[in-house]
This record gives structure tokens, sequence and C-alpha cells, in this order.
């Protein structure tokens, strides 16, 4: 995910574009972009880190009049953060300038079609190969640059909002998505376009919003055309009313990032698993797997390292390659694992988990494994993190940036990664049949769409919240795949609400937390219909009977908790490996609320920092 903005019209795009990037950084920020021309003059500047590098770079270059400007700031999918991965992207001739949010697939093919045709790259993004791709067709069809981008569209797959623009028709820009967003803002000689209309809030309140499998036609000074890439079908533009501030929009309509990045959730699943999962076949394309072919056949046991959420994300992780591909699993603290001297093989695979890539003891702990002969194979959130440096191979999560200090998305999406390790794992080792592999890939595959119809009921935990939410502790109890979720959901209270809570395994509860329950404790059970269902329901009666407040998450049209529980939330039926992905969704709403009603800062919650860069 990135954010693009440009502008073609009779005022200077400089300041246009520069102030808009900036206002899109919560979209990406590793690095950042500009393209402007006159018509004659054109001058690209690129530049690593955010948006403050490209204006400072710019104070340095000559200043000309120009009529069109074209701007990115990055979120790295391909290709690391640098100055060549930077957009624009230029085509071979020079002529075509693109800039590009979402992800080519099939960019490897494609790539490789070119480079047969004697095109050459300068860059390792899926982006840089599309804007070739469409010079390729506009060259050998004859075509003019609309025509040349809709047939170049009709051979992508993946996700796509891009700004195409043809260095020999100054006045003209082609736009198109499929997958990410396209606002087309008006005025009366110009347009502006950007990934949300906040970067052209400040001069009109006229909007276009762009249709998957749309393009538009943009010419300064005359008309603007909407129609289908897919087929030659023209739409008459409806013209929206911005109503909305800036910070409204920033935040999608969401008060807080975090709330924004629970619901982005079904989108960011659907992107972890895009161009890997492909359920109907019963496959998993993961090219890493692939190249390393032999470490992984060969690997006698997995350690994972993490902290925090991702810690919880590695112990489901442990579940799930312990059950489908029966390889032994240990899931370690980074921060306690660098500093007990311990045991590592050559044929030991290490995994270090983190969403930023950045943090500090993770890192540590990567680069002691790595030292001891291990292999370390990665799973971070942020392309070219210098964890995903130090790895030798690894997989992205893919789950755009993540603003609010509490995760959310991340925990999830590393969920989903880990279940296509542990599935194509169990592929290598022959420990699940072809079977059993596809139906579990195909409920896999149903995540996103289950999660979003679990969303849509979050207002029945709004209504928990607002009855538990002046308590002062609270207990998170689940077994089995279910343990790692209950201790993040006693993580997300704590971190956003101060509340203080503690995550069990339901069993060990009788074991000490107990004598802690009493009317005033509210306690989270995690007591889905797969997974040790009658134990569970002992353990919600061993509570009641010492009066604490039960809120169980159950499985659609269950019976037996309903009739003891005092509040129940029903998530989707699944297999018991996916009901972390769905049971999380609920305790981090549960937390949210709770931290709203208690008027604290969920964004940015005392004492915490996104990324934990020190020990
Ligand atoms: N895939 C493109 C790149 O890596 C665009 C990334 C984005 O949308 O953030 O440059």
């Amino acid at each position: 995910m990135c954010g693009i903005v440009a502008y073609l019209g009779p005022k200077n795009p400089l300041p246009i574009v520069l102030n808009g990037l900036q206002r899109l950084e919560y979209r990406g920020y590793d690095s950042a972009g500009i393209f402007l021309s006159d018509g004659l003059t054109r001058q690209t500047t690129k530049v690593v880190g955010k948006v403050s590098e490209l204006r400072n770079e710019l104070a340095t270059k000559n200043k000309f009049d120009a009529q069109l400007g074209m701007g990115h700031t990055r979120w790295a999918t391909h290709g690391e953060p640098n100055q060549l991965n930077a957009h624009p992207h230029v085509s071979n001739s020079g002529d075509l300038v693109l800039i590009h949010n979402g992800i080519i697939e099939n960019y490897g093919v494609l790539k490789k079609e070119l480079i047969e045709r004697g095109y050459h790259f300068t860059s390792e993004t899926d982006s840089e190969v599309l804007v070739n791709w469409i010079e390729e067709i506009k060259k050998t069809s004859g075509v003019k640059l609309g025509k040349a981008v809709q047939m170049a569209l009709s051979q992508v797959v993946g996700a796509y909002g891009i700004v195409v623009h043809d260095n020999s028709n100054p006045m003209e820009l082609i736009v198109a998505r499929l997958g990410s967003p396209i606002a087309i803002g008006l005025e009366k000689e110009g347009f502006f376009v950007g990934s949300d209309a906040t970067p052209f809030l400040d001069h009109t309140r006229e909007v276009i919003y762009l249709e998957d499998n749309e393009m538009a036609i943009l010419r300064a000074g005359k008309d603007i055309q909407v129609r289908q890439t897919d087929n030659d079908t023209l739409r008459t533009p409806t013209v929206e009313e911005l109503k909305w501030n800036l910070e409204n929009i920033q935040k999608g309509g969401f008060p807080h990032f975090m709330l924004k990045e629970i619901h982005e959730q079904p989108d960011a699943i659907r992107n972890t698993l895009r161009g890997r999962l492909f359920a109907e076949e019963g496959k998993i394309q993961i090219s890493s797997f692939n190249e390393h072919q032999s470490v992984f056949t060969q690997a006698r046991r997995i350690i994972i390292i993490a902290c925090g959420t991702s810690w919880h994300a590695g112990l489901v992780g442990e579940y799930l390659i312990e059950t489908f591909a029966r390889i032994p699993v240990e899931v370690e603290y980074a921060s306690e694992f660098r500093y007990r001297n311990p045991l590592i093989y050559s044929d030991d695979i290490v995994i270090p988990i983190s969403q930023s890539g950045e943090t500090a003891d993770t890192l540590a702990a990567l680069k002691l494994a790595k030292k001891a002969g291990a292999f370390i194979y990665g799973i971070c959130n942020v392309v070219g993190s210098s964890i995903s440096r130090e790895t030798h191979s690894g997989m992205y999560t893919h789950a755009g940036p993540e603003i609010g200090v509490a995760s959310t998305k991340a925990f999830t999406t590393q969920i989903a990664v880990l279940s296509l390790i542990a599935f194509k794992l169990a592929v290598i080792k022959e420990t699940l049949s072809p079977k059993a592999l596809r139906s579990h890939l195909i409920e896999l595959d149903k995540v996103p769409t289950l999660m979003e119809q679990l969303i849509a009921e979050k207002e029945q935990v709004e209504e928990i919240a607002k009855i538990i939410h002046t308590a002062t502790n609270c207990l998170y109890l689940g077994r089995g795949y279910n343990f790692p979720v209950a201790l993040e959901g006693a993580l997300k209270l704590k971190e956003i609400s101060y509340i203080h809570a503690e995550g069990y395994p339901a069993a060990e509860m009788k074991h000490g937390p107990i004598a802690l329950i009493d009317e005033a404790m509210p306690v989270v059970v995690i007591a889905t219909r797969k997974g040790h269902y009658e134990k569970i329901v002992s353990n919600i009666q061993e509570i009641k009977s010492r009066k604490g407040i039960v809120i169980a998450i159950v499985s659609k049209g269950d019976t037996s908790v309903k009739k003891i529980a005092d509040y129940c939330i029903e998530i989707p039926e699944s297999s018991e490996c996916f009901t972390p992905l769905y049971a999380t969704l609920p305790l981090q709403f549960l937390s949210y609320y709770i931290a709203v009603l208690r008027e604290c800062n969920v964004d940015q919650p005392r004492n915490l920092a996104k990324s934990v860069t020190v020990e």
C-alpha cells in the first residue's frame, strides 16, 4: 500500500503534490518521488525516506513552471526501499511515466517476456515492469496511451491504482484501478488524483471515485472520460461532494487508526494470501520454499523467536506446524533466547517474527542463530527492514502500514503466513493427504469474507464493553490454538485501556488464578465448538460457581455455553486451526471500545512505542 498524487492543470503542481503526499504518508513512507513536466522540461526526483526528505531534495533543484506533477510515497512490496525502486517509474524509451499502488502478481512472467524483447530494468519493482509492458503494447499495436493501458491491464494479474503519462501528450493523464483506491478531484481546468481525497481537499470539494475495473482519461482544460478497462463501456461519473474534514479522511472515516486497522484485516489477509494460496487446486506457492527446498525437507526443528504480539502469533504457529507438518517447534521470547546460550543446530530453521522488522531483541537473536549456523526464515511486514535483510529467506505479511501502536492486522496476517508455512511443510513432509490439504485451503480462502461478516456484528461487543469497562482486572482463558489468543486478548486490553489483564490456558486456572474470581471479575473465555469444548464448558461452570462474569466467544449456533455464560459473542464455525483468526477480532474490538469508554489514547497508549528498537 502506498500513496499516489497527481495534478494536471493551471496551478503549480509542486506544492499540491508534495503536500498531498505528506497527507498520504499514513499509507507508506519508506521512499518518495515526484515527476514534474511542462511539456518540454521534465524532472524526476526520488529519495529514500519520508516526503520531508523529498521536499529537502527538491529545494536544491532548479525551479520551472510545471503543468503536471505525479508523486508517490512508497510502501515497498517488491524490492527494497531504495532510490532505484522508488516511484515514479519511467519506461525504456523515456516516454511513459507511471506511479503505482498495489502488486502485479504476474510481473515475473511479463518481465521475462520483456527482457527477451530487449527491455532492461533499473529497479526490482513490479511497477517498472508494468510501465514497460504498456510501452511495448503501445509500440507494437500502434494505439494511443489509453488503449495501450487498457490492453496491458487485461493481461495483468494483481491489484493496482495507477497514473500513467505519455510525454508526447503533455496534457493527458490516464488513471485506472483494481483493488487499490483512486479518487479524482475536479476543478475548472484541472484534475487532481489521489489514493484518497486528502491531497486535494483544500482545492476542491468535487470528487469522482473510480470503481474497480475502471479507468479514466483526463485531459487538462477539457474533459474526463470514465470507462471500463475490460470493455469499452463508458460511465457517466457521479460527482460527489466531499463533506469530511482532513483528519477524518486520513483515518478513512474511523476515529482511530486502531479501529481502521481492525477493519482492514479481511483485506490485509487477502493481500497475504494473494499469489500464494490456490485453494481450489489444493496448492500453495511460496517461491522461497522452492529456492531452499532441501533446507525444508531436512529440517529437524523450528525455533520461532519474537516479542509481544508476534510471540503470540508464533505460539499459534507452533500449534499449526506441529499439527500439520509434525516438525517440533519451540517458541522463544527473543530477549530470553539471546542471553541464555541456547542450543542451536545447523539443521534448525529459525523463524524471527516482527511487524516492523526492526525489533531490537529479535534482530539480535536472529544474528546469534545465524552465527550458530541455523537457516533463518523471517516473517515481517515492512519490506527492506533490518530483519528482512539479515535473513536467508522469508515471507512478507503484506498487511500494509500499521500505525496504531496496539498491533491488530499484523497479528492476524502473521497467523495467515504461519498457516501457509505449516501447510506447505505438510506437503513437503507428506504428513497431510491432498484431500485434507485442499479442504483446509478452501477454509483458509474463506477467512477474509467470514471476517467481514464478523466485523459487521461489532455492536454486540460494544454493548459488552459498556458493561465491563469499569473493571480493574480481567482474565482471558483459552485452550489449544486459542490459548495464545487469550494471551493476545489480555495484552490488547492492558496496552490500551490500562486494565490489568491476564491470559491463561483455561485448565491452568485451577492452579492459581481461580483465587481472583469474584462477582467483579470479567472472565473472557474462548469456547469454540471444535477443540476441547466439553472441558471449556466445565471451566465456565467453575467460574460461574464463583460468581465471575463470563464473556464467551462461541461458535455460531452454540447452545450449551449460552445457557451458562453471561454474554456470548458468536464467531464463524471453522476447523480449530482457523479459530484464532476469528476469535481475535471480538477481543480487539472489546479492548478498543473499553479504551474509548475510559477515554484512553487508543492510538498512542502511554509508555509504548510502535516498534521496540531498543533492548
Ligand atoms: N508494488 C509496488 C512497489 O513495490 C507498489 C507498492 C505499494 O503499493 O506500496 O513498488
